[in-house]
């Protein structure tokens, strides 16, 4: 009842009296069911009504199925996909627009051409040997035996390094330090 433009439907649907306004209301689906104002979209097949929202809960509705750490920040036509389920108001879709084009998260994961972060990409490092960083140093002087390149093993969490020197350094030699020196001991990382 606090919003203008419902009042003037809701008066006119609960009028016994049935004046002209009550036809135009119903053709264009709405009703009242329980004293709640619904609306049926004519050329939907839903067989479910929507909620119609007045404009003070519309901020509300837009929260939750945008900005909710559940919602994931749909793009404009996503999010009134979702919406449109449950919910109708006059401009919706334009309201919901305006809404997803200046929402802050939006923008700027949208600059940085990233998805937003959801709650499960944060990376904990947490155990040890579950993150590994690999690199080459050399070529070196060779050494008595042969030897003219280190294979450089890093546990990202505790920053434990081991150090292999290796004759030519190829990917097969690697991957055989790899397995036999790093793995065998301290098992297969759990990130890749
Ligand atoms: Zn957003």
């Amino acid at each position: 009842m606090k919003d203008e433009e419902l009042v003037k439907i809701i008066s006119c649907l609960k009028d016994p009296d049935k004046n002209v306004n009550y036809i135009n209301w119903v053709e264009r689906g709405y009703l009242m069911n329980q004293g709640v104002l619904f609306r049926y979209a004519p050329d939907s097949e839903s067989e479910e009504a929507q909620l119609v929202v007045p404009s003070h809960e519309r901020t509300l509705i837009l929260k939750n199925h945008h900005d909710a750490p559940m919602a994931g920040h749909y793009v404009a036509e996503g999010t009134y996909t979702r919406i449109e389920k449950n919910y109708y108001w006059t401009g919706m879709r334009k309201y919901i627009t305006d809404y997803v084009k200046n929402c802050p998260d939006c923008i700027k994961y949208k600059a940085s051409n990233q998805k937003p972060s959801g709650l499960l990409q944060t990376p904990v490092p947490a155990q040890r040997f579950e993150t590994l960083a690999i690199d080459l140093f050399g070529p070196l002087p060779e050494s008595k035996d042969g030897k003219r390149w280190i294979l450089i093993i890093e546990d990202c969490t505790t920053k434990w390094v081991e150090l292999f020197a290796l004759p030519n350094a190829t990917a097969k030699e690697c991957a055989i330090t790899l397995i036999e020196e790093v793995l065998l001991r301290y098992g297969i990382p759990r990130r890749q």
